[in-house]
C-alpha cells in the first residue's frame, strides 16, 4: 500500500531553490552528446586549458609527501601566508593570514559569507546581470535580492546614482563580480571610487567583491575595491584558482575579510566541509607563487577569442553586443528574436530561443533569465577557435531561419 505523507519529504528550502542554470545547460548538452549529437557547449564557464605543469608537479609531490590528513579548517597556514602575499602583490591590499579562509571553491566561500552575514529581512544588492548562484545563496540564507538593472547600452554597469537609490535600511551586503560573470564587464578605478563614495555613507553594508576573473582582464589592470580607504575594514575580497589557473575541478576558493567575518566563515565551514582538499591546498601555494606565465598566456588566448566572437556576432542581424573587457563571456541581447517563428512555433522568450538553438543547432548557451536579464544569453568563449567558428555559423543559420 502506498504511504501518503502529510508533509513533503523534502525541505521547503530545497523545493524552493532554483537549479543552477549554468550547470543545467551543461547537463543538457552532455545528455544530447550522449545521444550521439555533435553538440558544441558554450554553456559552462570553465577554461578549456589544462592546469599548468608546475602546479600538477606540486600536487603529485604533496601526495608522495603524505599530505593526507585533515587540514586546519581555514586552510594550511603557509597557504594563507601565500594568499596574504598574493593580495599585497597583485591587489595592494592587506589581509593577514588570520583574515583569510580557504574553501571548496569560491562557490563555498560565497555560501559561507551569505550564511554568516544575512538574517531574514536583510537585503543584498546585486547589479544585473549577476552570477546565478548569488541569488540562490541569498535566498537560502533567508534574505532577499534587491537588483539593479543595466543593459547592453551601458556595458551592463551600474552608476553610483543607481546604487544610492537602491540602498535602504535593510541593505546588508553589496555583492558584485568584476570582471563580471556573465557580462565580462570590468569596473574601472574611477567607477569603483564613485560606488565606494556612496557605500561609505552606509556603514552597515558589507561589500563583497568577487574577483575570481581577476587574471582575465583586458583593461590596463585589475583594480580591487578593497584598496579604497573609504571602505576600510568593510570589504571581503573573494577569489579562487578555477579561472586564472584552469583548476575548476580542484575546488579551491578563498577570501580576505575583516577578522570577525573570517572567523565566522571558518566556524561555518567547520560544520560543513571541514576544509578543502589537502593536495589542492599544497598545489595552491605553488599556483599563487610568482610563475604567472601560463596564466598570462591563457589570458592572451581569451583576448584573441574575444576579438573573434565580436567579429562573428557583429555579423548576425538582430544580435546586439557590447565589447566585454574581461572573463571569457559575452552577453548579447537577443530580444529582437522574441515573437518570431520557428516553423509554426512562436518563440515567446529568449529562454525558449536558447532551447531552440540547443535542439536545432546543437549549440549550448545559457539563457539570461538566471542571471537576472531575460533579454540576453551568455556565451562562454572558453573553447577552441575552430569550435567557436562552427558554433557561431550554426547559430547564425538557426537565427536566420526564424521568420
Ligand atoms: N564566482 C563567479 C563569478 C564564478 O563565475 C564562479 C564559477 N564560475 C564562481 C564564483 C565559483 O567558482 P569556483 O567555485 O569554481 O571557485
Ligand atoms: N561558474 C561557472 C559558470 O558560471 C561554472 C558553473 C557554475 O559553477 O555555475 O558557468
Amino acid at each position: 500500500m502506498e504511504t501518503v505523507l502529510s508533509k513533503p519529504r523534502l525541505s521547503k528550502r530545497i523545493l524552493e531553490m532554483k537549479e543552477s542554470s549554468t550547470l543545467k545547460m551543461a547537463a543538457l548538452s552532455r545528455a544530447l552528446k550522449a545521444e550521439g549529437h555533435n553538440v558544441i557547449s558554450l554553456s559552462l564557464g570553465e577554461p578549456d586549458f589544462d592546469t599548468p605543469e608546475h602546479i600538477k608537479v606540486a600536487a603529485k609531490q604533496a601526495i608522495d609527501d603524505n599530505f593526507s590528513h585533515y587540514t586546519p579548517v581555514p586552510g594550511y597556514l603557509d597557504l594563507r601566508e601565500a594568499i596574504s602575499h598574493k593580495f599585497k602583490r597583485d591587489n595592494k591590499v592587506d589581509y593577514s593570514p588570520a583574515q583569510i579562509v580557504v574553501s571548496t571553491g569560491a562557490k563555498q566561500t560565497l555560501a559561507n559569507l551569505m550564511l554568516c552575514l544575512l538574517n531574514e529581512g536583510d537585503e543584498v544588492i546585486l547589479p544585473i546581470p549577476y552570477w546565478v548562484s548569488y541569488e540562490a545563496q541569498v535566498i537560502l540564507a533567508g534574505a532577499t535580492v534587491n537588483s539593479i538593472p543595466t543593459s547592453v547600452d551601458t556595458d551592463f554597469k551600474i552608476t553610483a546614482a543607481q546604487l544610492e537609490e537602491a540602498i535602504n535600511e535593510n541593505t546588508k551586503v553589496f555583492l558584485f563580480s568584476s570582471p563580471c560573470n556573465p557580462s565580462g564587464s570590468v569596473y574601472l578605478k574611477e567607477e569603483l571610487e564613485a560606488l565606494a563614495d556612496v557605500l561609505a555613507k552606509h556603514p552597515q553594508i558589507v561589500v563583497v567583491a568577487d574577483e575570481i576573473y581577476e587574471h582575465i582582464n583586458f583593461t590596463d589592470g585589475h583594480f580591487s575595491i578593497a584598496q579604497l580607504p573609504q571602505l576600510k575594514d568593510r570589504v571581503v575580497t573573494v577569489n579562487g584558482l578555477s579561472k586564472g589557473f584552469a583548476m575548476t575541478g580542484w575546488r579551491l576558493g578563498y577570501m580576505g575579510a575583516p577578522l570577525d567575518i573570517a572567523k565566522a566563515c571558518s566556524k561555518m565551514q567547520g560544520q560543513f566541509t571541514s576544509a578543502t582538499c589537502s593536495i589542492t591546498q599544497r598545489a595552491a601555494i605553488v599556483a599563487l607563487g610568482d610563475n604567472l606565465e601560463p596564466t598570462f598566456k591563457m589570458k592572451e588566448a581569451f583576448k584573441q577569442r574575444r576579438a573573434l566572437m565580436i567579429e562573428l556576432l557583429s555579423d548576425m542581424p538582430g544580435v546586439k553586443i557590447n565589447e566585454p573587457e574581461g572573463a571569457f563571456y559575452i552577453f548579447p541581447d537577443f530580444s529582437a528574436f522574441v515573437g518570431k517563428k520557428a516553423g509554426d512555433t512562436v518563440i515567446e522568450s529568449v529562454d525558449q530561443l536558447c532551447m531552440h538553438i540547443l535542439n536545432t543547432a546543437h549549440v549550448a548557451l545559457v539563457a539570461g533569465a538566471g542571471f537576472g536579464n531575460p533579454e540576453c544569453m551568455r556565451i562562454s568563449y572558453a573553447n577552441s577557435e575552430e569550435n567557436l567558428r562552427e558554433a557561431m555559423a550554426r547559430m547564425k543559420k538557426c537565427l536566420s531561419e526564424l521568420s
